[in-house]
């Protein structure tokens, strides 16, 4: 199969998989410029498909970079909230959103982290009426990745330009099945399996999990009546959708008050351009309350001073070590990737779609459940082939769900 068929399965994988595309529906698309050969295939797909209309956004790592050269010290608390609120309102309106990934995960690593977080700060600030259809997941929306030059000679230092593009998308198709004889029909058998898991872990309903192995000791108490997600769901517009374009993790809410122990990272994190190393950090009643990491520490601790919820847990995610994108043993520098390959928790903001029944609860009644609210949401990984995880009963009991990284159950 040549590399355009390929790039053109991914994008009706997108369309198909990852937006289960409604006739009629706009399609609201973000990627960075040099995805625009993808973006072109996914439009093409998403007009077959019936979309009403197809409007994307691009941005350019280099005009990013150019505003930290050169933009105005004061400047860094803007961000374009008009934009975001245009997208808020096209969100209300029933469009699908669909991201393209791929910008340079190291963009960033030389600017002033103070400049970066308060950069990020009001982005995420103006975001928030958008993202907030995204979390409560009223509309349909999916990530997928595009293997930018910048994103692949990170991951492939040793390989040449053009080279290091094609190893990446060869591992890109690989853990987006498409080089699958019918990567849709593979897609449906590989979210059956993730439905299986999720349907196991609903009703043995822990009310903890406990992970331990070398530098990790943590118990991450679940929130009240939490539900597991993984694979495709149904979006409260009653479309299915795979939010994330590759994905092989369940996960559910953790409550904000009841995380307890130490834990170590297993990956390193690219934050925004920044990569967080060998991260420790010691949990009390659900705070960080002790936090080190081998470099990056200061942008870790500008993280987790974001807001009142940043220092707590919003997300905990199970994945077998023996994942495809694990198996690959390649470190993408890319959260969608990387937290595919390992167990993980996420700082910050909380999916109210994790709760059972949250449509029908206050915000005072999710805060209760212990769902924690933060302008973050930042995944990294605590899981390998050394961590072993129980589930714990309500009666205290503790059961075997993964022992050396594998599924038990
Ligand atoms: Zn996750
Ligand atoms: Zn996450």
């Amino acid at each position: 199969m040549d590399f355009e068929t390929k790039l053109d399965r991914l994008a009706e994988v997108a369309v198909k998989v990852g937006l289960g595309l409604r006739a009629g529906q706009e399609v609201v698309m973000t990627a960075p410029l040099e995805a625009l050969p993808l973006t072109r295939l996914i439009t093409r797909h998403a007009y077959r498909a019936g979309a009403s209309l197809v409007t994307s956004f691009y941005g350019d790592d280099q005009a990013t970079l150019a505003r930290f050269e050169e933009g105005a010290p004061e400047s860094f608390d803007t961000a374009p909230a008009w934009l975001f609120e245009g997208m808020a309102k096209a969100y209300g309106n029933g469009a699908a959103r669909l991201a393209i990934a791929g910008e340079d995960p190291a963009l960033l690593a030389g600017q002033d982290p103070d400049k970066v977080s308060r950069a990020n700060r009001a982005r995420s600030k103006a975001y928030q009426p958008a993202l907030q259809h995204i979390v409560d997941f009223h509309i349909n929306w999916s990530i997928v990745s595009f293997a930018s030059p910048a994103w692949a000679k990170m991951v492939f230092p040793d390989a040449t330009g053009q080279d290091a593009v094609m190893k990446l998308w060869d591992a890109i198709f690989a853990a987006s099945r498409i080089d699958q004889a019918d990567p849709v029909a593979a897609w449906n058998a590989h979210n059956a399996r993730l439905h299986d898991r999720k349907t196991f872990l609903n009703e043995r309903r822990y009310q903890a999990l406990r992970f331990t192995g070398p530098g990790t000791a943590l118990t991450v108490g679940l929130a009240d009546g939490h539900e597991w997600a993984g694979g495709s769901e149904v979006a409260r517009n009653g479309i299915t959708c795979n939010p994330n374009i590759p994905t092989e993790e369940v996960f559910t809410t953790p409550h904000a008050q009841r995380v307890d122990g130490q834990v170590r990272s297993t990956k390193p994190l690219s934050y925004q351009g920044t990569l967080i190393e060998d991260i420790a950090v010691r949990f009390e009643a659900g705070r960080i309350v002790e936090a080190h990491a081998r470099s990056g520490e200061e942008v870790l601790r500008k993280v987790l001073e974001t807001d009142a919820g940043a220092a707590r847990l919003g997300e905990v995610a199970l994945v077998p070590h023996s994942s495809p994108i694990s198996k690959s043993g390649i470190l993408f520098y890319n959260t969608l990737y990387d937290e595919n390959a390992a167990c993980h928790i996420a700082l910050g903001q909380a999916y109210n779609k994790c709760i059972h029944n949250f449509e029908q609860m206050t915000e005072e009644q999710l805060l209760a459940a212990g769902a924690n609210r933060s302008l973050i949401h930042i995944d990294w990984m605590i899981g390998s082939g050394e961590i072993d995880i129980d589930g714990v009963a309500l009666s205290g009991r503790a059961e075997p769900l993964m022992r050396s990284g594998e599924w038990v159950i």
